[in-house]
């Protein structure tokens, strides 16, 4: 695995991105708050697997908070609908099992 320890700074107007790939998917790992506000953050790219360190003013790491809580809410619809999804199928399948005579108490 990758590793870079060397701190990068992230533009003040987007998403930090991975110091080797340029991905902008960078996860953060360790948040360390400096005195004056600003934010040491370790990321992790999930393309490359290299580890930066970010130094990021409040502002950026406000910004970067907020992007990945959107994504999280992202990622918890999706599976959300995803369970939905497979418990309609599942349910489904049994019935029709259930019509068709392929299920007896005995199964259970
Ligand atoms: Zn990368």
């Amino acid at each position: 695995m990758p590793s870079d320890q060397a701190h990068v700074s992230a533009s003040s107007s987007s998403v930090p991105a991975c110091s080797g790939c340029l991905s902008e998917l960078v996860q953060p790992l360790e948040w360390d708050q400096e005195e004056g506000g600003g934010w040491h953050v370790l990321v992790r790219c999930p393309e490359c697997f290299r580890l930066s360190r970010l130094r990021l003013t409040a502002q950026q790491a406000r910004k970067f908070r907020g992007t990945m809580e959107e994504a999280a809410h992202s990622l918890e619809s999706t599976a959300d609908m995803l369970d939905l999804q497979v418990f309609r199928e599942t349910y489904i399948g049994f019935v029709q099992a259930l019509r068709d005579g392929l299920v007896w108490p005995m199964d259970f």
